[in-house]
């Protein structure tokens, strides 16, 4: 091989190895959102979600197009190409690797200069139509958002009932996880149960209002959703509404979110001073579930009173407030799961150690509270949860380096709610 030869062997490695990201930067392409799971726009071909990128691998994939590749087959895909042959190969890996191709020269300086001046002014003009899409996309998002804040804030203050004395009281009497005076709790009669544009009936439902991440300057927590679970109080254990869809048979959760959750909380016991005047908490004891945190602070209400003082109580909506995004998934050491091809393979799980920086803002945490104690529903596999719980005390403890989290796990098998029923039941 001539020196020539290995000079341009080298020229079209180092194109075909093009990190696509930086090569994205480099155009003034990349946006943020390409690396997400919902994609965006194609900076080719347009759309609003086709597009995505996968550092990991060095890929990117469009649906639209069913076009992906290195940066090389996006500079294709950019240029309009199915494929790159001859002249245009050449030019696409003059692009990505932003040297003149070794075995060219020929073409004169001003006309070069001229071209590429011209293929710049494209690119910056296709990246000013992506910036404004996606502008227009999140201001549109942020629309429906407020709407349905504001469906969810109409039914929490217009049509929810006072908690006390209502079907609602009697279900958390049931559940042995009485609330005080300050829960974050409603009762609806009719409440209208949707599912997929419809409702499916109308009944008996306990409604909580979920506050934050946002707060106004006083710190006070804005409304963001509605959390509402609807009851049977005929029906033991769980009190809860056993909802069949009536053309699948198949049963609904009878829980469900209206609003937003993300970053957000219900207030269950508000902390009190030891003349039980509010005060700012000194700890905030927090479970995945209403039931779960009320049985906690019903447990210690009744064993060591004293220790309430200065702590409040909240329930983190959904585990995914507490414990956050992984920054990998891990294989399950036991649990193995059928792929849709008929293959074993082994079940992944979101390992300890949380994504950082993560785009879930956490429930905001006063610095007034030095400890958070995490209430550990210990149903599920023991794998997944200590991973979750390991993960939650990191996140929480890089958002707010003050705070000691702790975790205080049930009997095995069993959350703390069924454990205060349960002991309830034996006496
Ligand atoms: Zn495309």
């Amino acid at each position: 091989m001539s020196d020539r030869d290995a000079e341009f062997e080298d020229w079209i490695g180092r194109a075909r190895r093009a990190p696509v990201r930086e090569y994205l930067q480099r155009k003034g392409l990349w946006t943020q959102r390409m690396m997400g799971d919902r994609g965006t726009a194609c900076p080719a071909c347009g759309g609003d979600d086709r597009f995505a990128i996968n550092t990991r691998k060095n890929l990117w994939n469009c649906r639209k197009s069913g076009m992906g590749g290195g940066a090389l087959a996006f500079e294709a895909h950019l240029r309009g190409l199915d494929a790159l042959r001859g002249q245009d190969f050449l030019d696409a890996a003059e692009a990505v690797t932003g040297e003149a191709a070794p075995t060219r020269s020929q073409e004169p300086w001003d006309e070069r200069q001229a071209r590429l001046k011209r293929e710049a002014e494209r690119l910056a003009q296709r990246q000013t139509e992506i910036t404004r899409a996606e502008a227009s996309a999140a201001q549109a998002q942020r629309q429906f958002r407020e709407r349905e804040r504001t469906r969810a804030w109409k039914l929490w203050r217009d049509e929810g009932r006072e908690w006390r004395y209502s079907d609602g009281e009697r279900y958390l009497g049931l559940r042995r996880c009485e609330a005080g005076d300050d829960a974050a709790l409603r009762f609806h009669p009719v409440m209208p149960f949707w599912h997929d544009g419809e409702i499916l009936f109308r009944g008996p439902a306990m409604l909580a209002a979920i506050t934050g991440p946002d707060a106004d300057e006083q710190g006070r927590l804005r409304f963001s959703g509605l959390h509402v679970t609807w009851l049977d109080l005929d029906n033991p254990p769980k009190y809860r509404r056993v909802i069949a869809h009536p053309a699948t048979g198949e049963i609904l959760p009878a829980k469900k979110v209206r609003g937003s959750q993300k970053g957000g909380s219900i207030l269950l016991v508000r902390a009190r001073d030891e003349h039980g005047a509010p005060c700012a908490p000194c700890m905030i004891v927090a479970g995945e579930g209403i039931e779960t945190t009320l049985a906690a602070w019903n447990a210690l209400r009744a064993t060591t009173p004293a220790a309430l003082e200065g702590v409040e109580f909240r329930a983190f909506v959904n585990l995914g407030n507490f414990a956050g995004k992984a920054r990998e998934t891990l294989r399950h050491p036991t649990e193995s799961r059928t792929d849709t091809l008929g293959r074993v393979r082994a079940a992944k799980y979101p390992g300890p150690e949380p994504m950082w920086p993560d785009d879930i803002a956490p429930v905001p945490i006063p610095p007034s509270c030095t400890d958070l104690v995490w209430l550990m529903d210990a149903d599920g596999d023991q794998v997944r949860s200590d991973a979750d719980v390991a993960r939650g005390a990191a996140r929480y403890s890089l958002h707010y380096p003050w705070l000691t989290v702790r975790v205080a796990r049930p009997e095995e098998g069993c959350d703390f709610a069924q454990m205060r029923q349960s002991q309830g039941e034996a006496a």
